[in-house]
């Protein structure tokens, strides 16, 4: 029979990603409908080390489902990758009797949860918070759909100065070693051609492919790159097409963090509200070392130690789809 849990510690850690706050007041509401004391840990593993922990209400999360960022802040922390800052986080959710974790965060988050609860008795719960949608056991992680769609209106935007000046344009997105967002805004805003680090790129099909549109006169000449392509990104990708065709006017855009900002989409915070509540639901099934995912509309529990280890895939149908439709 598992603990019953009582009082909870809730955290954001690793990279933000818009609708986090709506996760994080999923959490201390559902957890204070079912009588449990909900604490806020600020700065990631940083507050569980350094005992900056307070007490959240329902009022504590009034007025934020709406705004991105995280109000609890987030870092990345040195100190617990070692035992020690382990040890000392332990040391300050025991003296304040908190028996249970919810971690929203991405596949590093989930490596120090993973770790964490192995260590000691307390029983962790991941919440899928990353723009780069780069865990498995789960269709959507949070901030995906926000980041994307930001991207998408950028890339709107410079299509419309790509068409006016009959420019190739060669643009940056994030999604560090996953090329998600990279795929999803390619394809919604009608790239040529999308570069991403889950598929190897043939950069003399690209040149001609490029040198045959041009000679064809397409209108816009669009390129999208994953900040984690082979060839290390859109300023490699620019600097090897101006080379390869000096006569062409090539322009780069780095979208970059405006990528990260941003207030979450509908489909973020009504995924951020569900895994949130799952995740005390989890915590009071005596559930652990578990992430909530949802897969076909249905939550899924996978092992933090499963989901960090596995990547969602890219089938070859979205390669085939890119190829046709930029024809
Ligand atoms: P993300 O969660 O966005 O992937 P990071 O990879 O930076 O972000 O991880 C966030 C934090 O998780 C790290 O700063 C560190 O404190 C903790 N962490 C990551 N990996 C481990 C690990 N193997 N052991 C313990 N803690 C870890």
């Amino acid at each position: 029979m598992a603990k019953k849990v009582t009082k909870i510690g809730v955290l954001t850690s690793g990279g933000d990603a818009p609708g986090m706050n709506a996760a994080v007041r999923a959490v201390v509401r559902t957890g204070i409908y079912y009588g449990l004391e909900v604490y806020g840990i600020m700065r990631g593993y940083t507050g569980m080390v350094e005992n900056d922990i307070i007490p959240m209400h329902s009022r504590s999360v009034a007025n934020i489902i709406q705004r991105g960022g995280t109000i609890l802040k987030t870092a990345r922390c040195k100190e617990f990758l070692q035992k020690e800052g382990r040890q000392k986080a332990y040391n300050n959710l025991k003296d304040l009797g908190i028996d249970g974790l919810v971690i929203i965060g991405g596949d590093g988050s989930f490596r120090g949860a993973d770790v964490f609860s192995r260590e000691f008795d307390i029983p962790c719960i991941g919440i899928p918070g990353t723009i780069d949608k780069d865990i498995a056991g789960t269709d959507f992680t949070i901030g995906f759909d926000t980041a994307v769609n930001t991207a998408v209106e950028s890339i709107d935007k410079i299509r419309d100065t790509a068409d006016a000046h009959d420019r190739l344009f060669i643009i940056e997105v994030m999604g560090r070693d996953a090329g998600y967002i990279a795929l999803h805004s390619g394809i919604a805003t009608g790239a040529e051609h999308i570069l991403i680090p889950e598929r190897k790129t043939d950069m003399e099909e690209l040149i001609s492919s490029l040198q045959e549109k041009e000679r064809r006169k397409k209108l816009v000449n669009m390129v999208v790159v994953a900040e984690g392509d082979e060839f290390g990104g859109g300023d490699q990708v620019a600097a090897l097409v101006k080379e390869r065709l000096p006569n062409v006017d090539t322009r780069l855009c780095i979208l970059g963090h405006i990528q990260r900002g941003g207030s979450p989409t509908c489909l973020d915070r009504l995924i951020a509200s569900r895994m949130g509540y799952s995740a005390v639901e989890c915590l009071l099934e005596g559930r652990h070392n578990v992430m909530v995912g949802i897969l076909n509309n249905r939550m899924q529990y996978t092992l933090l130690e499963k989901a960090v280890k596995s990547k969602q895939k890219i089938s070859d149908e979205w390669m085939k789809i890119v190829k046709i439709l930029a024809s």
